[in-house]
């Protein structure tokens, strides 16, 4: 179920979509893959497309958090269980394979243009984010040689300690638009991937009255454990709409208190303050749909293993003439850090999400009674 190429996974999702007659929906991107593969942003939807209630599982916004995604999805789709439970509530499913196929394929965190997709969205009419902090740490974060010199070891381990691990994790990983070469680098216009996902939102959510989305990702947090971080869904016209839309996180997906949901908004979650993250085109996109969101963020690996892995293939990037054997390496790296490939893992990640699933599912079915 968890493929290990980009090409098997799309293949092995389009199998378990076209099982269950659901409807397929593809935009093809425009390069191809590591194998010369098609790369798109599969959708295959599950059920009246008209409901007025929707469920979005969207994967694969990191390329290389795909692999688990993928899976997820796959998964989602043979559990008769959850169709069924969508079937009677009806709830119409729309499962987005891979946000960000090129990353995917490529077992690379970011899109094409060296984008990190969840700091994307952004008003590019408007002046940037300004991220001063992050120009401390770029030239220690991307040294000419790899593995770093002990200079460079020393340095960033210095500069670590003394500014604290919260404003560091915040600094490297919040979002610049600075560096093109650097890590988490916004983009200074929106990505291929940003404009489908509009278009996702457009053709297959806005005409739903209440959207519950999941967004699954990976990298950050202990090791399997799925944390719930809610997005926000702002209406600027309506003050009180993101306090709603976080109760509504709250109610539906906490579990009374045994799954709880957090917030980077007020420090309770593993996760930095980050800009241009993919909330903001819920309410751009579906303007007249009640939205609920939040990113389910599995651990893999402690956060300084995973961002010496990024360190090491941003670099590789900019070093295409590499050694074969060590750019083999850097990448298995780099799927290690977002893809624990166990069956306990895989077993903990489908578990969770699955769970997520249906107290969507059920969240969408009170809100719908509630409103009568
Ligand atoms: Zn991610």
């Amino acid at each position: 179920m968890f493929a290990l190429t980009y090409a098997r996974a799309r293949a092995d999702f389009i199998a378990a979509a076209k099982g269950i007659n659901a409807a397929m929906h593809s935009m093809i991107h425009p390069l191809t893959g590591k194998e010369g593969e098609a790369l798109a942003l599969d959708i295959a939807v599950i059920g009246n497309p008209a409901s007025p209630k929707r469920l979005l599982l969207s994967s694969g916004c990191h390329g290389v958090e795909g692999y688990c995604g993928s899976g997820i999805q796959i998964a989602a789709l043979n559990n008769h269980a959850l169709l069924r439970r969508a079937d009677e509530a009806g709830v119409t499913l729309v499962f987005a394979h891979a946000l960000n196929p090129y990353g995917f394929s490529f077992v690379r965190r970011v899109t094409e243009d060296n984008v990190d997709l969840n700091r994307n969205f952004l008003d590019f009419t408007q002046p940037l984010p300004v991220n001063l902090a992050y120009e401390e740490f770029h030239h220690l974060l991307m040294p000419k040689v790899w593995p770093p010199d002990e200079t460079t070891r020393t340095a960033i381990t210095a500069l670590f300690e003394s500014k604290g691990m919260p404003y560091a994790q915040a600094a490297v990983s919040g979002g610049q638009h600075t560096h093109a070469d650097g890590l988490h680098y916004s983009g200074i216009k929106p990505t291929w991937s940003n404009l489908s996902l509009r278009q996702l939102l457009r053709d297959h959510c806005a005409t739903a009255r209440q959207l519950a989305w999941i967004d699954v990702h990976t990298g950050l947090g202990p090791s399997g454990h799925g944390e719930r971080i809610m997005s926000p869904v702002v209406n600027p016209a309506d003050a009180m709409s993101a306090a709603r839309s976080h109760k509504r996180a709250n109610a539906w997906w906490g579990g009374n208190g045994k799954t709880p949901v957090t917030s980077f908004q007020d420090g309770t979650s593993s996760s930095a303050k980050l800009s241009g993250t993919m909330g903001a085109t819920a309410y751009q996109e579906c303007p007249n749909t009640e939205t609920t969101k939040m990113a389910l963020e599995f651990g893999t690996h402690p956060l300084l293993e995973v961002m010496h892995a990024m360190r090491a293939e941003q670099w590789l990037e900019m070093h295409p003439e590499a050694p074969a054997e060590q750019h083999m390496a850097i990448k298995q790296a780099m799927m290690d850090a977002f893809f624990t490939n166990t069956p306990l893992w895989r077993q903990q990640v489908t578990e969770q999400t699955l769970q997520a699933l249906h107290q969507s599912i059920d969240g969408l079915n009170h809100t719908a009674h509630d409103a009568v």
